[in-house]
């Protein structure tokens, strides 16, 4: 655990000059330590974070000097692999290494910590919790949600005061980083095999998450999804309350499940019922499960919950409306870097053939053949972008026709051109997107520009 009063007057070292590394080191310079952000990029790569960096916070880039070793403690940008050499030396000469999110909840004022973890569907439940808990708190204090949002929680969660409850996204990178973490509510939405290259094996990955409830006592709760056996099994070495929903089978055991187009919540003396968010998929309902469970849980009462629910729109690039044109509707899921995430969006597409799939990017070298019994059933044709094009048509091969497009532009014409009113348009690319665009959010607000050009 960070304890700042052990480091008083000492020097603090922050690794990574991203955003996150860059908050951390202004909070650090802020409250009274004497801070060197170190970064093994040239600057012209970190422009961003050093931009916003305090005149009080020492810089290098371009390597690491001999003055990493003279720091009390470091901070450690959650990208970097354990085996960086840095990392390691850190280690041997025994000097302590910290997430950014412990460093944040150090002076975050013991504001209550709501955490949501999961494979998929982290933003879209985070964001949701943070809009019902802005409604229970009703001004008398703030929901800050930072974290993997976007958000560095260095800027925002350690200015949390008196009334405030902290919404945080975690991902299984900064779970990994924490050696202390107790949230007052967490969850795990669900585990599914990624970013293994990263912590090595899925058992790696399983206890990076499990580190979500790990320091969490009978007083606080977990909230878990009882469709998922990874999750169910974690389930049994939380010591926290636990909390279950699911969006499939019987409602034995379960605080929240859906019957007839609603969500049905029950936990201790509470029971009621609200209409879901007007969003597409059984996996918008898991994540409207989980985050009104946590809402329950740090006291957000059924009105709220139904509001909220009644306003969200969703996050965008994920399944997010993008326009209709004569009458075909383009879908923004620009998020879907994975296979695993096109399936999901998928399976919210009505069963009968009306959908044109738009794939392709950078591959990751999973297999497409997940997709075929899908594909099969729910689309018209798929259509190829990017340098992943060519292992897609191969594998999906027989699936259904298939356009080699080139382009994002390139497909969207097509589809306009053999495409029908009621038919839908999916841009859900299954491919990392740094082939043709900078990241996956310029290629999302990229595709929406382009569907209005055409209207
Ligand atoms: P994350 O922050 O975990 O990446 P997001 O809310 O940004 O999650 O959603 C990313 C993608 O993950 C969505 O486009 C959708 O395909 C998929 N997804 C969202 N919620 C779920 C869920 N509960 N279960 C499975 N997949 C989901």
């Amino acid at each position: 655990m960070f304890n700042p009063g052990i480091y008083k007057g000492k020097k603090a070292l922050v690794i990574g000059a991203g955003r996150s590394g860059a908050a951390c080191a202004n909070l650090l310079a802020a409250k009274g330590f004497e801070v060197l952000l170190t970064e093994e990029k040239e600057a012209a790569a970190v422009k961003a974070g050093l931009k916003g960096l305090s005149r009080r916070v020492t810089a290098e880039t371009g390597g690491h000097t001999r003055a990493v070793y003279g720091c009390a403690f470091a901070v450690k940008s959650p990208g970097l692999p354990h085996s960086n050499p840095l990392i390691a030396a850190l280690k041997a000469k025994k000097i302590p290494v910290f997430s950014e999110i412990e460093i944040a909840l150090a002076f975050a004022g013991g504001a209550p910590l709501l955490a949501v973890t999961g494979t998929n569907g982290k933003t879209t439940t985070t964001t949701l919790l943070g809009e019902i808990m802005t409604l229970a708190l009703k001004g008398a204090g703030r929901a800050l949600v930072c974290g993997n949002v976007g958000v560095p929680a260095a800027g925002s969660a350690a200015g949390a005061r008196a009334g405030d409850a902290i919404v945080m996204e975690l991902s299984s990178y900064q779970l990994e980083d924490s050696s202390f973490i107790k949230p007052a509510v967490s969850c795990i939405l669900n585990i599914t095999p990624d970013h293994i290259d990263h912590h090595g094996t899925m058992a790696g990955y399983v206890k990076a998450k499990e580190r979500v409830f790990k320091f969490q006592t009978p007083e606080d709760v977990c909230v878990f999804n009882s469709n998922d056996p990874r999750t169910v099994k974690l389930a049994k070495q939380c010591r926290a309350k636990k909390l279950f929903f699911a969006s499939a089978g019987g409602t034995k055991g379960l605080n929240a499940w859906t019957r007839g187009g609603k969500i049905y919540f029950k936990a201790g003396k509470v029971s009621f019922s609200a209409r879901p968010p007007a969003l597409p998929g059984a996996h918008n309902l898991e994540n409207a499960m989980c985050a009104g469970l946590m809402a329950l849980a740090a006291g957000a009462a059924p009105a709220h919950i139904r509001k909220a629910f009644a306003a969200f729109k969703g996050v965008e690039h994920r399944l997010e409306p993008a326009g209709t044109v004569r009458g075909i509707k383009f879908i923004n899921d620009s998020k879907a870097t994975n296979v695993d995430s096109t399936l999901v969006a998928l399976k919210a597409m009505p069963p009968e053939r009306a959908a044109w799939l738009i794939m392709g990017g950078t591959d990751k070298g999973t297999p497409y053949a997940p997709l075929a019994p899908l594909i099969k059933e729910r689309v018209k044709a798929v259509l190829t972008i990017g340098t992943g094009a060519a292992r897609i048509e191969r594998e999906l091969a027989g699936c259904c026709p298939v356009i080699t497009s080139g382009t994002m532009e390139n497909a969207c014409r097509s589809i306009l051109a053999l495409g029908a009113a009621g038919e839908t348009a999916l841009f859900s690319p299954a491919c990392a997107s740094f082939d043709q665009f900078r990241d996956f959010e310029d290629r999302g607000r990229k595709f929406k520009a382009f569907v209005r050009t055409l209207k």
